[in-house]
């Protein structure tokens, strides 16, 4: 028998309903001869619902107890779809992440994993059973209940199947797969059949909001193969995996955006060795995330450093770079909250020269300004005013010739 890891994200285990549909699907691909092993993350909003009222009964409640408390969603979903497994014939065990052997650091609400021991599930498995482990926690070396942060259910998905040796994960969710681009935004972007890892990390880091982006980092490292796809239609989705370049490769593959950051400006910053160095030390030094960095050419010994931050990390950026301003001998500090990223991803990039023009060239067709740009190998991101994210996604998806062609008539 092979074995199968399969993981379910809140949409499809929201309701009872949810999870019978998932537990019969688990059931028929036991039916087809797998071992099968099951992710859950916690019903529906469950995980910002216990949040919330972490925060109603004090305003900042200690990482410990916050882990404990959401560790709970997980055990709910995880129980209720053995359950629902059983009453099909077929016998489950739920599994904690401490019982399934998830050791992580001791980072609350952020923790890595270290490793897996893996021999309860094994024992589990050998007897037949289905195996369901709940999502997005572990346990320290310290023994305390952690979490991996949000999202955190793909990557104890990928993190099993690497250590069961599983060849691929299947990531369940409530869209079809990995889009050319958000269908909201863009009515006529495509279902991608494949990604490769490369940019599957790309397009989650830059908005793309299907797969967390350390379960990706976390399945290129250790060759584990992922299929997303829906668990609404069971239809066979997007594979990420190494992909060997095909003859005739699209040169861009998707078109990303963000909303979620914002710009912070440094004025007229002495032009010398280790000013930059202090000033994201600092920011370092306060876990604020700092994202894409610009600098100016300096004029008379100064010059403007731009970066963009989380929306929730700016009032702690702004604290952290007004107070260093005056020490860096740099002017002022503006922001602005109110911006947008937009990315084209491909591989097809690299050995494609020009892409980066002709993207400037669709902006400033659709008079659309750009405030800061930044370029991997296989991505261009531009920083425009939020107000024009959305039309610059479609203009680019149209002019990148992503668009599904007219429905013939
Ligand atoms: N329930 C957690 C969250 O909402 C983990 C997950 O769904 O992956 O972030
Ligand atoms: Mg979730």
């Amino acid at each position: 028998v092979s074995l199968v890891v399969q993981k379910f994200g809140g949409t499809s285990v929201a309701d009872p309903d949810r999870i019978r549909a998932v537990a019969d699907h688990v059931v028929r691909t036991r039916e087809q001869g797998h071992a099968v092993v099951v992710v859950v993350s916690a019903m529906g909003k469950t995980t910002d619902d216990l949040l919330r009222l972490a925060h109603e009964v004090a305003p900042s409640p200690p990482g410990r107890e916050l882990d404990m408390l959401q560790t709970a969603g997980e055990r709910i979903s995880m129980a209720l779809l053995c359950i629902a497994v059983w009453d099909r014939g077929v016998p489950a065990t739920s599994f904690t992440g401490s019982q399934a052997g998830i050791v992580t650091d001791s980072l609350h609400g952020r923790a890595k994993i270290l490793e897996i021991r893996a021999d309860r599930l094994k024992e589990a498995l050998a007897e037949g059973h289905v195996v369901v482990v709940a999502g997005f926690q572990g346990v320290s070396r310290g023994r305390d209940i952690t979490t991996l942060g949000r999202g955190g259910s793909d990557t104890t998905a990928v993190a099993l199947a690497a250590a069961l040796g599983a060849p691929s994960c299947e990531i369940y969710t409530d869209v079809a797969g990995v889009y050319s681009a958000d269908p909201r935004v863009v009515p006529r972007a495509r279902l991608l059949s494949r990604v490769s890892y490369e940019e599957m990390l790309e397009m989650s880091a830059t908005g793309g909001r299907v797969v967390a982006l350390r379960s990706v980092e976390f399945a290129r490292n250790h060759h584990v193969a992922l299929h997303v796809r829906s668990s609404f239609t069971w239809e066979p989705g997007t594979w990420v995996r190494n992909e060997e370049a095909p003859m005739e490769q699209a040169i861009i593959s998707a078109v990303t955006h963000d909303t979620s950051e914002a710009k912070v400006t440094v004025e007229h910053v002495p032009d010398r060795p280790g000013i930059a160095a202090r000033l994201f030390r600092a920011l370092a030094d306060e876990s604020v995330n700092v994202d894409m960095i610009v600098q100016n050419v300096s004029i008379h010994g100064a010059t403007d450093i731009s970066f963009t931050v989380p929306l929730a990390d700016l009032p702690t950026g702004l604290k952290v770079t007004e107070s260093l301003a005056a020490e860096i001998g740099a002017t002022s500090v503006t922001h602005d909250a109110d911006i947008g990223r937009l990315s084209l991803v491909g591989a097809g990039m690299k050995t494609n020269p020009g892409v980066a023009a002709a993207m400037f060239e669709v902006l400033a067709e659709a008079g659309i300004n750009i405030e800061m740009i930044s370029t991997s190998s296989i991505r261009i991101s531009c920083v425009v005013h939020r107000g024009d994210v959305e039309d610059g996604v479609r203009a680019l998806h149209t002019a990148f010739g992503l668009d599904l062609p007219d429905e013939a008539e």
